[in-house]
Protein backbone atom coordinates (compact mmCIF):
# COMPACT_ATOMS: atom_id res chain seq x y z
CA UNK A 1 0.00 0.00 0.00
CA UNK A 2 1.53 3.11 -0.89
CA UNK A 3 0.99 6.99 -0.83
CA UNK A 4 2.16 9.25 -3.73
CA UNK A 5 3.40 12.52 -2.46
CA UNK A 6 4.01 15.27 -4.55
CA UNK A 7 7.34 17.48 -4.02
CA UNK A 8 5.54 19.03 -1.03
CA UNK A 9 4.94 16.04 0.14
CA UNK A 10 1.20 16.78 0.23
CA UNK A 11 -0.94 13.38 -0.59
CA UNK A 12 -1.79 13.35 -3.99
CA UNK A 13 -3.03 10.00 -5.01
CA UNK A 14 -3.24 6.68 -2.67
CA UNK A 15 -3.11 3.04 -4.34
CA UNK A 16 -4.57 -0.27 -2.65
CA UNK A 17 -2.79 -3.59 -2.95
CA UNK A 18 -5.58 -4.46 -5.40
CA UNK A 19 -3.91 -7.09 -8.37
CA UNK A 20 -3.27 -5.56 -11.66
CA UNK A 21 -5.21 -7.58 -14.30
CA UNK A 22 -6.76 -6.52 -17.86
CA UNK A 23 -8.47 -3.96 -15.82
CA UNK A 24 -7.22 -1.12 -13.98
CA UNK A 25 -9.57 1.37 -12.38
CA UNK A 26 -8.90 4.75 -11.28
CA UNK A 27 -10.52 7.77 -9.93
CA UNK A 28 -9.52 10.95 -9.93
CA UNK A 29 -11.91 13.23 -7.95
CA UNK A 30 -11.34 17.28 -9.52
CA UNK A 31 -11.26 19.78 -6.99
CA UNK A 32 -14.10 21.99 -5.98
CA UNK A 33 -14.81 24.53 -8.88
CA UNK A 34 -15.57 28.25 -8.38
CA UNK A 35 -19.66 28.19 -8.46
CA UNK A 36 -19.23 25.48 -6.02
CA UNK A 37 -17.27 26.98 -3.74
CA UNK A 38 -19.41 30.34 -4.42
CA UNK A 39 -22.50 28.13 -3.53
CA UNK A 40 -20.97 27.01 -0.54
CA UNK A 41 -21.16 23.35 -1.60
CA UNK A 42 -19.38 20.89 0.65
CA UNK A 43 -17.16 18.31 0.19
CA UNK A 44 -19.03 15.21 -0.09
CA UNK A 45 -15.82 12.70 -0.44
CA UNK A 46 -13.17 11.70 1.86
CA UNK A 47 -9.49 10.21 1.28
CA UNK A 48 -8.92 7.26 4.32
CA UNK A 49 -6.12 6.06 2.43
CA UNK A 50 -4.88 2.92 0.92
CA UNK A 51 -6.81 3.67 -2.71
CA UNK A 52 -10.19 3.94 -0.97
CA UNK A 53 -12.43 6.78 -1.49
CA UNK A 54 -15.61 7.50 0.92
CA UNK A 55 -18.78 9.36 -0.66
CA UNK A 56 -21.55 10.14 1.59
CA UNK A 57 -24.98 10.57 0.43
CA UNK A 58 -28.04 11.90 2.62
CA UNK A 59 -31.18 9.96 1.13
CA UNK A 60 -34.40 11.82 0.76
CA UNK A 61 -35.15 10.11 4.08
CA UNK A 62 -32.42 12.04 5.55
CA UNK A 63 -29.96 8.85 6.56
CA UNK A 64 -26.76 9.48 5.71
CA UNK A 65 -25.34 6.53 4.04
CA UNK A 66 -21.75 6.67 3.80
CA UNK A 67 -19.90 3.59 1.27
CA UNK A 68 -15.97 2.86 0.91
CA UNK A 69 -14.75 1.87 -2.48
CA UNK A 70 -10.95 0.83 -3.59
CA UNK A 71 -9.52 0.88 -6.36
CA UNK A 72 -6.23 0.70 -7.78
CA UNK A 73 -5.78 4.09 -7.43
CA UNK A 74 -7.61 6.96 -6.11
CA UNK A 75 -6.43 10.48 -7.47
CA UNK A 76 -7.10 13.32 -5.06
CA UNK A 77 -8.04 16.87 -6.05
CA UNK A 78 -4.29 18.64 -5.92
CA UNK A 79 -3.15 15.78 -8.37
CA UNK A 80 -1.62 17.10 -11.63
CA UNK A 81 -1.93 16.03 -15.27
CA UNK A 82 1.53 14.93 -15.18
CA UNK A 83 0.29 12.34 -11.97
CA UNK A 84 -2.16 11.07 -14.02
CA UNK A 85 0.48 9.91 -16.36
CA UNK A 86 3.05 8.73 -14.08
CA UNK A 87 0.64 6.81 -11.74
CA UNK A 88 -2.72 5.81 -13.46
CA UNK A 89 -1.07 2.81 -15.35
CA UNK A 90 -1.35 4.55 -18.84
CA UNK A 91 2.67 3.95 -19.62
CA UNK A 92 2.00 0.16 -19.25
CA UNK A 93 -1.07 0.06 -22.03
CA UNK A 94 1.31 2.24 -23.67
CA UNK A 95 4.23 -0.35 -23.53
CA UNK A 96 1.68 -3.54 -24.18
CA UNK A 97 0.20 -1.31 -27.60
CA UNK A 98 3.74 -1.45 -28.63
CA UNK A 99 4.35 -5.21 -28.25
CA UNK A 100 1.13 -5.91 -29.98
CA UNK A 101 -1.95 -5.59 -27.21
CA UNK A 102 -5.00 -3.97 -28.19
CA UNK A 103 -5.37 -1.20 -25.03
CA UNK A 104 -8.45 1.51 -23.96
CA UNK A 105 -8.44 4.24 -21.97
CA UNK A 106 -11.46 5.42 -21.28
CA UNK A 107 -12.94 8.13 -18.70
CA UNK A 108 -16.10 7.67 -17.45
CA UNK A 109 -17.91 9.87 -15.24
CA UNK A 110 -21.19 13.00 -15.15
CA UNK A 111 -20.77 15.86 -16.95
CA UNK A 112 -18.69 18.16 -15.53
CA UNK A 113 -16.72 15.62 -13.77
CA UNK A 114 -13.29 16.22 -15.75
CA UNK A 115 -13.09 13.96 -18.64
CA UNK A 116 -11.94 16.07 -21.16
CA UNK A 117 -9.54 17.68 -18.97
CA UNK A 118 -8.30 14.14 -17.80
CA UNK A 119 -7.72 13.18 -21.56
CA UNK A 120 -7.42 16.77 -23.10
CA UNK A 121 -7.05 19.47 -21.13
CA UNK A 122 -9.23 22.31 -21.50
CA UNK A 123 -10.22 23.47 -24.89
CA UNK A 124 -8.19 26.59 -25.26
CA UNK A 125 -5.16 24.12 -25.44
CA UNK A 126 -5.95 23.41 -29.06
CA UNK A 127 -6.53 27.20 -29.91
CA UNK A 128 -3.02 28.41 -29.73
CA UNK A 129 -0.87 25.05 -29.51
CA UNK A 130 1.73 25.38 -26.37
CA UNK A 131 3.21 22.14 -25.98
CA UNK A 132 4.76 22.92 -22.59
CA UNK A 133 1.39 24.62 -20.60
CA UNK A 134 1.09 21.98 -17.43
CA UNK A 135 -2.27 21.25 -18.42
CA UNK A 136 -2.25 19.32 -21.40
CA UNK A 137 -3.74 16.32 -21.01
CA UNK A 138 -3.03 12.42 -20.69
CA UNK A 139 -3.39 12.14 -24.97
CA UNK A 140 -0.44 14.21 -25.54
CA UNK A 141 1.23 13.41 -22.49
CA UNK A 142 1.01 9.67 -23.96
CA UNK A 143 1.89 10.47 -27.13
CA UNK A 144 5.11 12.08 -25.85
CA UNK A 145 5.71 9.09 -23.44
CA UNK A 146 4.88 6.58 -26.90
CA UNK A 147 7.85 8.52 -28.80
CA UNK A 148 10.23 7.69 -26.06
CA UNK A 149 9.40 3.81 -26.33
CA UNK A 150 9.46 3.20 -29.62
CA UNK A 151 13.35 5.23 -29.60
CA UNK A 152 14.31 2.13 -27.03
CA UNK A 153 13.35 -0.45 -29.37
CA UNK A 154 16.40 0.12 -31.52
CA UNK A 155 16.43 -2.92 -34.06
CA UNK A 156 12.33 -2.20 -34.77
CA UNK A 157 10.46 -0.63 -37.78
CA UNK A 158 7.12 1.14 -36.66
CA UNK A 159 4.36 2.65 -38.89
CA UNK A 160 2.02 4.70 -36.75
CA UNK A 161 -1.70 5.57 -37.97
CA UNK A 162 -4.25 7.61 -35.94
CA UNK A 163 -7.89 7.99 -36.88
CA UNK A 164 -10.31 9.80 -34.37
CA UNK A 165 -13.98 9.50 -34.49
CA UNK A 166 -17.21 10.45 -32.16
CA UNK A 167 -20.22 8.58 -31.74
CA UNK A 168 -23.12 10.59 -31.68
CA UNK A 169 -26.46 9.01 -31.36
CA UNK A 170 -25.21 5.77 -32.83
CA UNK A 171 -23.83 7.20 -35.64
CA UNK A 172 -20.03 7.32 -36.39
CA UNK A 173 -18.55 10.76 -37.46
CA UNK A 174 -15.29 11.32 -38.91
CA UNK A 175 -13.33 13.94 -36.75
CA UNK A 176 -10.83 13.77 -39.33
CA UNK A 177 -13.41 14.26 -41.94
CA UNK A 178 -16.18 16.79 -40.57
CA UNK A 179 -18.66 15.76 -43.99
CA UNK A 180 -19.27 12.86 -42.21
CA UNK A 181 -21.56 14.83 -39.64
CA UNK A 182 -23.65 15.15 -42.61
CA UNK A 183 -23.02 11.26 -43.63
CA UNK A 184 -22.27 8.75 -41.35
CA UNK A 185 -20.10 5.83 -41.39
CA UNK A 186 -21.09 2.28 -41.36
CA UNK A 187 -19.01 0.07 -39.00
CA UNK A 188 -18.79 -3.46 -40.43
CA UNK A 189 -17.35 -7.21 -39.67
CA UNK A 190 -14.29 -8.06 -41.32
CA UNK A 191 -13.77 -11.67 -41.65
CA UNK A 192 -10.31 -10.70 -42.56
CA UNK A 193 -9.38 -9.53 -39.20
CA UNK A 194 -12.36 -10.74 -36.77
CA UNK A 195 -13.15 -7.61 -36.14
CA UNK A 196 -15.46 -4.88 -36.14
CA UNK A 197 -14.39 -1.52 -38.11
CA UNK A 198 -15.41 1.51 -39.07
CA UNK A 199 -16.01 2.05 -43.00
CA UNK A 200 -13.95 4.60 -45.01
CA UNK A 201 -12.56 5.96 -41.86
CA UNK A 202 -9.43 8.39 -42.11
CA UNK A 203 -6.49 7.14 -40.91
CA UNK A 204 -3.12 9.37 -40.96
CA UNK A 205 0.01 7.89 -40.64
CA UNK A 206 2.60 9.67 -38.48
CA UNK A 207 5.77 9.88 -38.43
CA UNK A 208 6.60 12.40 -35.55
CA UNK A 209 5.39 13.72 -32.54
CA UNK A 210 3.77 16.99 -34.34
CA UNK A 211 1.59 14.52 -36.96
CA UNK A 212 0.24 13.01 -33.80
CA UNK A 213 -0.37 16.39 -32.01
CA UNK A 214 -2.37 17.81 -35.77
CA UNK A 215 -4.62 14.83 -35.76
CA UNK A 216 -5.22 15.61 -32.09
CA UNK A 217 -5.68 19.27 -32.55
CA UNK A 218 -7.90 19.04 -35.82
CA UNK A 219 -10.31 16.31 -34.20
CA UNK A 220 -10.73 18.71 -30.98
CA UNK A 221 -11.74 21.56 -33.41
CA UNK A 222 -14.04 19.76 -35.54
CA UNK A 223 -15.90 17.84 -32.23
CA UNK A 224 -17.19 21.44 -31.90
CA UNK A 225 -18.10 22.17 -35.31
CA UNK A 226 -22.18 23.37 -35.75
CA UNK A 227 -22.25 23.16 -32.40
CA UNK A 228 -23.81 25.88 -29.92
CA UNK A 229 -23.05 24.83 -26.69
CA UNK A 230 -19.69 22.36 -26.96
CA UNK A 231 -20.18 21.17 -23.44
CA UNK A 232 -24.14 19.94 -24.14
CA UNK A 233 -22.83 18.18 -27.19
CA UNK A 234 -19.92 16.76 -25.75
CA UNK A 235 -22.08 15.34 -22.84
CA UNK A 236 -23.82 13.43 -25.16
CA UNK A 237 -21.25 11.82 -27.42
CA UNK A 238 -18.42 9.20 -27.12
CA UNK A 239 -15.04 10.25 -29.06
CA UNK A 240 -12.30 7.70 -29.54
CA UNK A 241 -8.80 8.74 -30.67
CA UNK A 242 -6.65 5.52 -31.57
CA UNK A 243 -3.37 5.09 -32.55
CA UNK A 244 -2.49 2.09 -34.60
CA UNK A 245 1.35 0.79 -33.86
CA UNK A 246 2.31 -1.47 -36.76
CA UNK A 247 5.94 -3.02 -35.42
CA UNK A 248 8.57 -5.16 -38.10
CA UNK A 249 11.75 -6.32 -36.47
CA UNK A 250 14.18 -8.71 -38.35
CA UNK A 251 15.12 -11.64 -36.42
CA UNK A 252 18.37 -13.56 -36.66
CA UNK A 253 17.25 -16.13 -38.98
CA UNK A 254 16.43 -13.73 -41.44
CA UNK A 255 12.10 -13.76 -40.18
CA UNK A 256 10.58 -10.87 -39.77
CA UNK A 257 7.76 -10.39 -36.79
CA UNK A 258 5.01 -8.00 -37.75
CA UNK A 259 2.90 -6.96 -34.54
CA UNK A 260 0.09 -4.62 -34.97
CA UNK A 261 -0.71 -2.95 -31.56
CA UNK A 262 -3.16 -0.55 -30.53
CA UNK A 263 -4.45 2.14 -28.16
CA UNK A 264 -7.68 3.94 -27.80
CA UNK A 265 -8.64 6.94 -25.69
CA UNK A 266 -12.07 7.06 -24.94
CA UNK A 267 -14.11 10.07 -23.95
CA UNK A 268 -17.36 9.26 -22.68
CA UNK A 269 -20.59 10.91 -23.37
CA UNK A 270 -21.94 12.11 -19.91
CA UNK A 271 -22.84 9.52 -17.21
CA UNK A 272 -25.73 11.12 -16.01
CA UNK A 273 -27.64 11.18 -19.28
CA UNK A 274 -28.57 7.39 -18.43
CA UNK A 275 -31.23 8.92 -16.60
CA UNK A 276 -32.33 11.94 -17.94
CA UNK A 277 -35.03 9.71 -20.46
CA UNK A 278 -38.16 12.28 -18.77
CA UNK A 279 -37.29 14.83 -22.45
CA UNK A 280 -39.00 14.60 -25.44
CA UNK A 281 -38.03 13.99 -29.11
CA UNK A 282 -34.78 14.20 -30.16
CA UNK A 283 -33.37 14.72 -27.19
CA UNK A 284 -35.20 11.55 -25.89
CA UNK A 285 -33.52 9.52 -28.61
CA UNK A 286 -30.33 10.90 -27.79
CA UNK A 287 -30.43 10.35 -24.29
CA UNK A 288 -31.66 6.36 -24.80
CA UNK A 289 -28.69 6.07 -27.21
CA UNK A 290 -26.20 6.72 -24.88
CA UNK A 291 -28.30 4.88 -21.46
CA UNK A 292 -28.32 2.11 -23.91
CA UNK A 293 -23.91 2.44 -24.44
CA UNK A 294 -23.30 3.07 -21.54
CA UNK A 295 -25.15 0.10 -20.05
CA UNK A 296 -23.88 -2.13 -23.17
CA UNK A 297 -20.33 -1.03 -22.12
CA UNK A 298 -20.61 -2.09 -18.16
CA UNK A 299 -22.73 -4.73 -18.71
CA UNK A 300 -19.90 -6.18 -20.75
CA UNK A 301 -17.65 -5.04 -18.49
CA UNK A 302 -19.82 -6.96 -15.70
CA UNK A 303 -20.14 -10.13 -17.75
CA UNK A 304 -16.90 -10.51 -17.94
CA UNK A 305 -15.57 -9.66 -14.54
CA UNK A 306 -18.46 -12.07 -13.57
CA UNK A 307 -16.69 -14.68 -15.09
CA UNK A 308 -19.54 -16.18 -16.55
CA UNK A 309 -19.55 -15.51 -19.86
CA UNK A 310 -23.72 -15.83 -20.21
CA UNK A 311 -23.21 -19.20 -22.46
CA UNK A 312 -20.80 -17.31 -24.19
CA UNK A 313 -22.24 -14.22 -25.44
CA UNK A 314 -21.58 -10.85 -24.41
CA UNK A 315 -23.04 -8.55 -26.20
CA UNK A 316 -20.90 -6.26 -27.83
CA UNK A 317 -22.86 -6.16 -31.19
CA UNK A 318 -25.77 -4.21 -28.79
CA UNK A 319 -24.19 -0.73 -29.39
CA UNK A 320 -21.58 0.99 -31.50
CA UNK A 321 -19.31 2.03 -28.60
CA UNK A 322 -18.70 -1.96 -27.85
CA UNK A 323 -18.43 -3.02 -31.17
CA UNK A 324 -15.78 -0.79 -31.93
CA UNK A 325 -13.96 -1.11 -28.13
CA UNK A 326 -14.77 -5.43 -28.45
CA UNK A 327 -11.44 -6.35 -29.43
CA UNK A 328 -9.59 -4.63 -26.04
CA UNK A 329 -12.18 -5.81 -24.26
CA UNK A 330 -12.79 -9.19 -25.01
CA UNK A 331 -9.25 -10.03 -24.09
CA UNK A 332 -6.65 -8.77 -26.27
CA UNK A 333 -5.28 -6.41 -23.95
CA UNK A 334 -5.78 -4.33 -21.07
CA UNK A 335 -8.30 -1.15 -20.16
CA UNK A 336 -7.64 1.43 -17.94
CA UNK A 337 -10.44 2.90 -16.60
CA UNK A 338 -10.41 6.82 -15.48
CA UNK A 339 -14.06 7.33 -13.49
CA UNK A 340 -13.90 11.20 -13.21
CA UNK A 341 -16.01 12.79 -9.92
CA UNK A 342 -16.77 15.86 -8.14
CA UNK A 343 -16.14 16.16 -4.91
CA UNK A 344 -19.52 18.66 -3.96
CA UNK A 345 -21.91 17.29 -2.29
CA UNK A 346 -24.73 18.70 -4.59
CA UNK A 347 -22.80 16.32 -7.08
CA UNK A 348 -23.11 13.14 -4.56
CA UNK A 349 -26.15 10.87 -5.89
CA UNK A 350 -23.87 11.40 -9.70
CA UNK A 351 -20.64 10.74 -7.95
CA UNK A 352 -22.04 7.37 -6.14
CA UNK A 353 -23.52 6.14 -9.18
CA UNK A 354 -20.04 6.38 -10.90
CA UNK A 355 -17.89 4.73 -8.50
CA UNK A 356 -20.20 2.03 -8.16
CA UNK A 357 -20.20 1.67 -12.22
CA UNK A 358 -16.07 1.67 -11.37
CA UNK A 359 -16.00 -0.56 -8.88
CA UNK A 360 -18.06 -3.46 -10.78
CA UNK A 361 -15.59 -3.07 -13.49
CA UNK A 362 -12.80 -4.25 -11.30
CA UNK A 363 -13.60 -7.74 -11.17
CA UNK A 364 -13.13 -8.18 -14.64
CA UNK A 365 -10.51 -10.82 -15.56
CA UNK A 366 -9.44 -11.52 -19.57
CA UNK A 367 -6.54 -13.29 -20.21
CA UNK A 368 -4.45 -10.93 -23.25
CA UNK A 369 -3.30 -12.24 -26.00
CA UNK A 370 -0.93 -11.01 -28.98
CA UNK A 371 -2.10 -10.25 -32.22
CA UNK A 372 -0.05 -11.64 -34.74
CA UNK A 373 0.43 -11.08 -38.58
CA UNK A 374 -1.50 -13.99 -40.54
CA UNK A 375 1.98 -14.71 -42.56
CA UNK A 376 4.09 -15.16 -39.11
CA UNK A 377 1.22 -17.41 -37.42
CA UNK A 378 1.09 -19.45 -40.31
CA UNK A 379 5.18 -19.91 -40.01
CA UNK A 380 5.03 -20.83 -36.92
CA UNK A 381 2.22 -23.21 -37.30
CA UNK A 382 4.31 -24.82 -40.20
CA UNK A 383 7.16 -24.84 -37.44
CA UNK A 384 5.20 -26.82 -35.73
CA UNK A 385 3.86 -29.20 -37.92
CA UNK A 386 7.35 -30.07 -38.89
CA UNK A 387 8.71 -30.49 -35.32
CA UNK A 388 5.64 -32.67 -34.62
CA UNK A 389 6.61 -35.07 -38.06
CA UNK A 390 9.72 -35.00 -36.62
CA UNK A 391 9.22 -36.39 -33.71
CA UNK A 392 7.01 -38.84 -35.15
CA UNK A 393 10.15 -39.61 -37.69
CA UNK A 394 12.08 -40.20 -34.99
CA UNK A 395 10.09 -42.66 -33.28
CA UNK A 396 9.43 -45.07 -36.56
P1 LIG B 1 -16.42 16.67 -18.61
O1 LIG B 1 -15.60 16.47 -19.84
O2 LIG B 1 -16.44 15.47 -17.72
O3 LIG B 1 -17.79 17.18 -18.90
P2 LIG B 1 -14.60 18.85 -18.13
O4 LIG B 1 -13.32 18.16 -18.35
O5 LIG B 1 -15.10 19.71 -19.24
O6 LIG B 1 -15.73 17.81 -17.72
O7 LIG B 1 -14.47 19.67 -16.78
C1 LIG B 1 -15.45 20.59 -16.32
C2 LIG B 1 -14.76 21.85 -15.77
O8 LIG B 1 -13.96 21.55 -14.64
C3 LIG B 1 -13.83 22.47 -16.80
O9 LIG B 1 -13.91 23.87 -16.68
C4 LIG B 1 -12.47 21.99 -16.38
O10 LIG B 1 -11.45 22.87 -16.80
C5 LIG B 1 -12.59 21.89 -14.88
N1 LIG B 1 -11.76 20.78 -14.35
C6 LIG B 1 -12.01 19.47 -14.47
N2 LIG B 1 -11.07 18.73 -13.86
C7 LIG B 1 -10.19 19.59 -13.33
C8 LIG B 1 -8.99 19.45 -12.57
N3 LIG B 1 -8.50 18.25 -12.22
N4 LIG B 1 -8.34 20.58 -12.19
C9 LIG B 1 -8.82 21.79 -12.51
N5 LIG B 1 -9.95 22.00 -13.23
C10 LIG B 1 -10.63 20.93 -13.64
MG1 LIG C 1 -16.22 16.61 -21.84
Amino acid sequence: IEKLVDGDKRVIATKHLLPENNINVVVRVRPLCNKEIKSGDAMAVQFPGDGQIYCDVVTSSGDKKPKVFSYNVVFEPNATQEDILQYSGIKNLIEMAVEGFNCTAFCYGQTGSGKTHTLTGPPRLFEKMDPYSEDHGLVFRSFVYLFKVLQEHENCNFVLKASFLEIYNEKVIDLLNPGTARKPLAVRWSKKTRGFFVENLFTVECEELDDLLAVLEEGMRNRSIGTHNMNEYSSRSHSILTITIISEQAMENGVFISKQGKINFVDLAGSEMTKKTQSEGKTLEEANNINKSLMVLGYCIASLSDGKRKGGHIPYRDSKLTKLLADSLAGNGITLMIACVSPARSNANETLNTLRYAARAKKIATKPIIVMDPREALILSLKREVGALQTENEHL
